[in-house]
């Protein structure tokens, strides 16, 4: 396994996938940030983490709804670090409505970045890593890629094919050192969390501190939100040599939620 990684993380200008960047960057690997924002902050993010861990830390603003700036990602990346080692597709968004007033374009939109999204980075990143005979492919999905809520019909589609995927690309993987994991958070108080708040609050009929007692932290019996910090280590060992074997996984970090 090499020491220094190459990584690219989708979505990682925020939230889960900014937690990962840094506890990547932490543990002296390069890192390519995706995701969108304001250039400053991205900018002031990106000089930090370098400032901070001495490591390489490059931004580019590829839109996970196209194909196309997709690769250009994953080309950028290769061509910045030489390879791609470790490929974490996080990028996600999340629209809460009924089925019937449920708009096509956010149905869309989430198909697109939520699931389809890492399969073109997959496609792109796979052929280097099996030719050097190593790779980590981690697909944040979600406790909603193994049960389902009301009124997230796409996401829930989306993070049941994104588990799907990671079993595919663990098979493809098995037999040249590239392994595929799903990791499965529960509630994690992030932007994305915090802005469906309101939404859900309307769709339910609730005040938006009942929904966050009763809807969210009601979901995990632990009755605790889970941290960018745990998901963050938790992806570190899943690229340590001794996660080798550990494939086609989906792995709870959900406070007990799945398992009720
Ligand atoms: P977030 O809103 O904090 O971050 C989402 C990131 O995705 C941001 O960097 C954003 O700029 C980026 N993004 C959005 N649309 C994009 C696009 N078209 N192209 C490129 N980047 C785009 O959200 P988060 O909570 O950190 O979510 C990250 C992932 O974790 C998502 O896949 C989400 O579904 C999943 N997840 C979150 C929770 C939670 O409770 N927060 C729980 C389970 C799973």
């Amino acid at each position: 396994m090499p020491r220094l990684l190459n990584t690219v993380i989708t979505g990682s200008t925020s939230g889960i996938g900014l937690g990962i960047a840094t506890a990547f960057a932490a543990e002296g690997w390069n890192v390519m940030l995706n995701g969108f924002g304001d250039a400053d902050e991205i900018e002031a993010i990106r000089a930090g983490l370098e400032d901070k861990y001495g490591v390489k830390v490059l931004y580019n603003g590829a839109d996970m709804t196209k194909p196309e700036e997709i690769r250009a990602l994953i080309a950028a990346t290769q061509s910045a670090f030489g390879q791609v080692d470790v490929l974490v597709n996080n990028a996600g968004i999340q629209f809460v409505s009924p089925v019937e007033e449920f708009p096509e374009e956010k149905w869309d939109a989430i198909i697109a970045i939520n699931m389809s999204s890492a399969f073109h980075t997959t496609k792109a990143a796979f052929a280097g890593m099996k030719e050097r005979g190593f790779g980590r492919i981690i697909n944040i999905a979600s406790a909603h890629g193994l049960v389902a809520s009301p009124f997230k019909s796409a996401y829930v589609t989306a993070k049941h094919g994104i588990v799907g995927l990671t079993k595919t690309i663990a098979l493809e993987g098995a037999e040249h050192g590239v392994t595929c994991n799903a990791i499965c958070p529960g509630y994690v108080k992030t932007p994305l969390v915090e802005k469906q708040i309101p939404d859900t609050a309307k769709a339910r009929g609730m005040t938006e501190e009942e929904v966050v007692q009763k809807v969210i932290l009601e979901a995990q019996p632990t009755k605790q939100f889970v941290t960018v910090e745990q998901i963050g280590a938790f992806a570190v060992f899943l690229c340590s040599a001794n996660a080798a074997q550990i494939t086609g996984a989906a792995h709870q970090i959900d406070g007990g939620w799945v398992a009720k």
